[in-house]
């Protein structure tokens, strides 16, 4: 069963003078088609411009397509009766984490939506606790966001979401602005969403490392899906991405590297531990040719 179908979406900017004519025309999503099923992981990546972020904001009905349709949970966004409906089934998390805290304290930053949603006060604790909980936050309930790193701010965004119970949650580049530390944590806690939550995660990411545990991947350029399959699949095809301008993890590009130069090594290897097996499994069969 899918949550999110986009069918033939298109999506165009258009720019207009004082006066209201067309200067231009940036189509921004071009006749992208994907299904996102229930409780799947999938990933989004592309190089920036790629109309990663122009999708995005389809899913939780900021944009509306120019041409084709998009259903988020069986709902078509350009019903306008549906628009609270879609927003509660699909939240969004955006890069900087800054714009999305407002609380003066950590629990009551979390309970703002839920609160926005009418849900009652003693249920409004319950998942405030269970959202700070899923994200590994909760000893921080009672501090001020200032004071934390960006990592855990972004965590804490992440629990806002989490608090208005949305079956899918869109993450668009939520480790852009993060150190190497925050991004850890933070993916930690989208997988841990996914894994024990049973919630269904998008996430739109330009650092190919994380793709690795998603179910799925869509790799879009120039507001088209280029490629899509199993992180390995995509991962496998190291030309191409070089192509769509994207970063292949160290690992990959290095298997990929002494494949080249003639060791037979698998394609795709994701992990600095698959490629560890591949060297001592090479070492091994060499020793047994002596
Ligand atoms: P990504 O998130 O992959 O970086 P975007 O969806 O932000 O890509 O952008 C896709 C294309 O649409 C780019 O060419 C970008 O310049 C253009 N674009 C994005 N936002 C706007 C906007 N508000 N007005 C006009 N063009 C835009
Ligand atoms: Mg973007």
């Amino acid at each position: 069963m899918e949550i999110i179908k986009a069918e033939n979406l298109t999506f165009e900017y258009i720019r207009r003078d004082e006066e209201g004519n067309v200067e231009g025309i940036t189509t921004a999503v071009d006749n992208v088609s994907l299904d996102v099923k229930k409780g799947q992981f999938v990933a989004i990546l592309g190089a920036n411009g790629s109309g990663k972020s122009t999708f995005a904001k389809h899913i939780n009905a900021i944009l509306y397509p120019t041409e084709g349709t998009l259903y988020v949970d069986g709902n078509d966004t350009k019903d306008d009766d549906k628009l609270w409906t879609i927003r509660e089934t699909a939240g969004m998390v955006f890069q900087n984490p800054d714009n999305q805290i407002i609380g003066q304290v950590v629990e009551e930053d979390v309970g703002f939506g839920p609160e926005n949603m009418g849900v009652p006060t003693e249920e409004i604790w319950d998942r405030v606790k269970e959202s700070l909980k899923a994200v590994g936050m909760y000893e921080h309930r009672k501090e001020s966001p200032n004071h934390l790193s960006g990592g855990q701010k972004q965590r804490v965004s992440i629990a806002g979401v989490l608090a208005m119970h949305p079956k899918c949650i869109v993450l668009d580049e939520p480790t852009a602005m993060l150190d190497p530390v925050g991004r850890k944590e933070v993916i930690r806690a989208i997988r841990a969403l996914n894994d024990v939550e049973k919630i269904t995660v998008i996430l739109i990411t330009h650092y190919m490392e994380e793709i690795v545990h998603a179910d799925k991947v869509f790799v879009m350029s120039k507001g088209k899906v280029e490629m899509e399959g199993s992180p390995r699949e995509i991962l496998s095809q190291v030309d191409k991405l070089k192509e769509l301008r994207l970063d292949v993890p160290e690992v990959t590009m290095c298997a990929y590297k002494l494949r080249k130069a003639g060791l037979p090594i698998k394609e795709g290897v994701l992990t600095i531990d698959e490629l560890k097996d591949e060297l001592l499994r090479l070492k091994s069969i060499k020793k047994g040719e002596v």
